[in-house]
């Protein structure tokens, strides 16, 4: 018996990197065996910033394919793309209806957008929360996984959720927060979090020497100038990573750096080597989902098939509810 139902979207930023996996993948792979899970790909939401539009059909499937080749399962969680499913467009309309202006303008994601992206300054831009809540409550969703950095977020979910139940009566349950600790992985800068848009990441599908070139590019610990200096893994990217990828070596490789027993380039080595042992059956999986042709479009198709059958039953009720003829 499963605990409830899991809903949470990413949107559309073509492959994943080994950020992406750690800080999310990762767990949306395990919340499949006790949940009921829905993961969407929202594209919609990335047309906010209108950059890279012409992408997002390459970017979706190359996002779904690595997702699969994760450890998603189509047969256990539903897995499809946001507007594939447009009765979310609908109750967007709808909640915005329930939503006062003043909620969206106080969200702190926006102002951060206003500054940005001055130039423009779209409505769904404000609308976002909105957006968001509708992808959650049209499937019935209860639970959300969430860092605590994106709990503000939920709570204006389940305000909106609270104001639509108080005008209109109960159809969608209040989501709650599943809190997660999720790894704060920094890109080879070793300052900004790991991002495509960064330049600084590392993808779970590159190849083992591409995954070796690009880790000798990471930034170390910058007051360290040359081999013999002593190091500090404490202020180092590098070893950061150390603790995901080769975790037994990681007193080893601390006391070693210390004392100028390593060299960085030697313990950059080691760490690209962890990651692509550890990706050896990721990437097997991918290249053989990758072969199959039209595999990706069946899943996409049968995930809004089954979110279409619970988003349709969502919608009759709320439009009864809200008085529509
Ligand atoms: Fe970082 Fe390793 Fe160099 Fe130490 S030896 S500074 S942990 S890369």
């Amino acid at each position: 018996m499963k605990k409830g139902r899991v809903f949470s979207g990413a949107r559309p930023t073509g492959r994943q990197h080994i950020g992406n996996y750690l800080g999310a993948i990762d767990n949306y792979v395990k919340l499949q065996e006790r949940y009921d899970c829905i993961y969407c790909i929202v594209d919609v939401h990335a047309l906010t910033t209108l950059e890279d539009t012409h992408l997002l059909k390459e970017n979706t499937r190359e996002m779904m394919l690595d997702w699969l080749a994760a450890g998603l399962d189509p047969e256990q969680s539903i897995l499809f793309v946001q507007s594939h499913v447009p009765q979310v467009m609908e109750l967007h309309t709808l909640l915005s209806m329930v939503t006062p202006l003043g909620w969206l303008l106080r969200v702190a994601t926006f102002k951060e957008k206003v500054k940005s992206q001055p130039h423009n300054v779209n409505y769904g831009l404000v609308g976002y929360p909105v957006l968001m809540t509708a992808d959650i409550v049209l499937y019935k969703a209860d639970t959300v996984p969430v860092g605590e950095d994106q709990l503000p977020h939920l709570e204006l979910a389940r305000e909106i959720v609270r104001r639509f139940t108080y005008l209109f009566g109960e159809v969608f349950p209040e989501p709650k927060a599943k809190l997660t600790t999720f790894p704060m992985v920094l890109g080879l800068d070793g300052e900004k979090k790991m991002s495509k848009s960064y330049d600084n990441d590392i993808e779970l599908a590159a190849s083992p020497e591409v995954t070796m070139q690009r880790v000798k590019t990471a930034f170390t610990d910058p007051a360290r100038k040359y081999r013999n200096d002593p190091g500090n893994p404490d202020v180092c990217n590098i070893y950061s990573l150390h603790h995901f990828y080769t975790p037994k070596r990681l007193e080893d490789i601390a006391t070693q750096c210390r004392g100028a027993q390593i060299g960085c380039v030697e313990c950059k080595e080691l760490l690209a080597e962890g990651i692509n042992k550890a990706l050896v059956p990721f990437r097997e999986r991918r290249a053989e989902i990758a072969r199959r042709k039209g595999y990706i479009d069946e899943v996409l198709a049968d995930g809004a098939r089954r979110a279409h059958a619970i988003a349709k039953e969502t919608i009759k009720e709320v439009r009864e509810k809200m008085g529509l003829p």
